[in-house]
């Protein structure tokens, strides 16, 4: 059986005006994908009669399976009813179950029954009504041409809960028939996207049924395999070691595995502690290693030092080595990173300094960073130049401060 086409309708002149955020569609994807039930088409739509029945109309034509979010209210906005009946050529009709449902509620909580209300209660000839124990609209099913609709509310918990409860035990015997499908996330950093796709591409030609898709989300880079079909879990296995052999260490993880767990795993693995000297970065680096519960068992903490004063005085940088080499220097970076090691007793210690902007200076240009690592084996240091704005180098620096630790635990 061909995979059913699911497709995802949100309503709303909200949504078009920039006044919120869909945030109900993408729930449900994540769901559906869950299921083995990918979306694969989503519009948004003004509550406009002309444009919301041609939306239905083209999504009946095209798909199996549509979720329509929101308009099914009382006011003279909430159109979709309306339009639903529209776009599948029928009446509309009084649904006595459905307005004594929403009478009672109206009672239950004090409130008079206006005519609007009867509104709500019309439904589309031939739709199924399905209560709403969250709220006052039903949802609705109805057949348009070939494909199912399902009707629900915009207001984000109505929507969560009847997706749950109704809509998602309805599809589960479409999940049944499609094929099995298996992804992984693999997480790097440090390497292009264009490079990532270089080293993965053929990956397919070596692993028939294997898919292959990327995503930036700065500073990582991410390729997700999907491996589809009875032998999913089989294929991955096998496509997975493979990938991560071609991608070596910049691929810090896999799936769940954050850039923070990655980093802290490598010092768990050697029992090892460390501590942290930041100057552009103010503790980015520290709070990123943090985000992991658990790190108090490695992360002993760190210092911020933006000034020179603060550089010589806390941190113990002589202050001939920042006369002689600037701030901004591998030496600096290197002496704060031992200064750090030494004074705060870790095993290791990392540290960085360089310019986030706006402004360069007469030595270097905006985004210019050094990092540094001490180890008990001597202290290293890398010159890098990050592009973007202030914030984007910061994040970037962070990242750059805590890898030179990840990769060199992981070859020590
Ligand atoms: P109501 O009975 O509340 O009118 P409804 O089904 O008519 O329900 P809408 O009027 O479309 O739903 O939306 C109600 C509210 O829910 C909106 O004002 C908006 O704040 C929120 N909402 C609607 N659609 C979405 C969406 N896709 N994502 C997030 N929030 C939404
Ligand atoms: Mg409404």
């Amino acid at each position: 059986m061909a995979e059913a086409r699911i497709e995802l309708i949100a309503t709303g002149d909200e949504l078009l005006n920039g006044s919120i955020v869909d945030t109900n569609s993408p729930w449900l994807m994540g769901q559906l994908e869950g299921l083995g039930l990918p979306v694969w088409r989503k519009t948004m739509v003004r509550d406009d009669r002309g444009a919301l029945v041609e939306t239905l109309r083209m999504a009946a034509s095209r798909s199996d399976v549509v979720v329509v979010s929101g308009g099914l209210g009382p006011t003279s906005d909430d159109l979709t009813a309306e339009c639903a009946a529209e776009a599948a050529g029928v009446g509309m009709r009084f649904d006595e179950g459905a307005f004594a449902s929403l009478e009672a509620r109206m009672r239950a909580r004090g409130l008079a029954v206006s005519a609007n209300n009867r509104r709500q209660a019309m439904v589309p000839e031939g739709a199924e009504v399905i209560p709403n124990r969250h709220g006052t609209a039903p949802m609705l099913e109805l057949r348009i041409q070939q494909a199912r609709f399902f009707f629900l509310p915009g207001v984000p918990r109505e929507y969560f809960a009847l997706a749950a409860e109704e809509l998602l035990p309805r599809l589960s015997a479409l999940a049944r028939a499609a094929p099995q499908r298996r992804t992984i996330l693999l997480r790097c950093y440090g390497l292009p996207e264009s490079a990532l796709d270089q080293k993965l591409a053929s990956l397919p030609d070596s692993f028939p049924g294997l898919s292959l898709a990327y995503r930036t989300t700065l500073p990582e880079n991410h390729a997700k395999l999907t491996a589809t079909g009875p032998r999913a879990e089989a294929l991955l296995a096998e496509a997975v070691p493979e990938a991560r052999r071609r991608l070596g260490l910049d691929c810090f993880g896999q799936d769940d595995e954050t850039f923070s767990r990655a980093v802290g795993n490598t010092l768990l693995d050697k029992k090892a502690t460390l501590a942290l000297a930041e100057s552009l970065t103010a503790g980015r680096a520290a709070a990123l290693l943090a985000e992991t519960p658990g790190a108090s068992r490695y992360l002993l903490g760190g210092l911020v030092v933006y000034s020179e004063r603060l550089k010589r005085e806390l941190l113990g940088v002589p202050a001939d080595l920042l006369a002689e080499h600037g701030a901004v220097s591998l030496e600096v970076a290197e002496s704060m990173a031992s200064q750090a090691r030494s004074r705060l007793g870790s095993d290791y210690a990392v540290a960085c300094t360089g310019l986030a902007g706006p402004e360069g200076d007469e030595r270097h240009p905006v985004g210019t960073v050094m990092t540094a690592l001490a180890s008990p084996s001597g202290v290293t240091s890398r010159r890098h130049l990050f592009m973007g704005d202030r914030e984007r180098i910061r994040e970037f620096a962070a990242y750059a401060t805590l890898d030179a630790l990840r990769r060199s635990l992981l070859t020590s």
